[in-house]
């Protein structure tokens, strides 16, 4: 087995650990285009990622900071799989994904999240042959879609809807 190792991620997890929480930021801005919220719901909320693993890479937040699972309430639990089933399929209406990573890391930051103490599911569309070692070799990832484009027709995609 081989192993590819990312110095760069480790400074990146230990920086985002000791800032001040964005989406908690963002939750108490009013300017929902510039901290990219795509919907606020009635427990959650739908971000489009400013750091995106691909183009559409969509969060869904609860508004309470709370980093343990166990803590979300029933009706968080209920609705952010819904918000989740809805943008599931407007990702693969609007970005043209043939397929989709969905996940969360849980904990300490181990399994990866670089806001553990703040709940976020990840969706990631994804697309043939979105897999090189551009971002490995090189710290860049190409992503070709515009963000506040994405931004706009995801807006449209939910409208009024709840
Ligand atoms: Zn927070």
């Amino acid at each position: 087995m081989g192993f590819l190792y990312l110095p760069w991620r480790k400074r990146y997890k230990r920086s985002s650990v000791t800032d001040v929480c964005p989406f908690c930021h963002a939750f108490a801005a009013s300017d929902d285009r510039a901290n990219l919220i795509v919907k606020r719901f009635c427990t959650c909320a739908l971000f489009l990622c400013l750091h995106p693993y691909n183009a559409g890479h969509l969060l869904v937040i609860p508004y309470r900071h709370i980093g343990v699972f166990a803590e979300l309430t029933e009706e968080e639990r209920y609705e952010m799989m819904d918000i989740m089933n809805k943008a599931i399929k407007v990702l693969f209406e609007i970005m043209g994904c043939q397929g989709m990573n969905a996940g969360i890391n849980l904990g300490d930051g181990t399994a990866g999240g670089s806001i553990p103490q703040h709940i976020h599911f990840h969706l990631v569309p994804r697309f043939k042959g979105d897999t090189n070692f551009l971002p490995i070799l090189t710290g860049t990832r190409l992503i070709t879609s515009d963000l506040m484009e994405i931004y706009d027709k995801l807006v449209g995609a939910f409208g009024d809807e709840r």
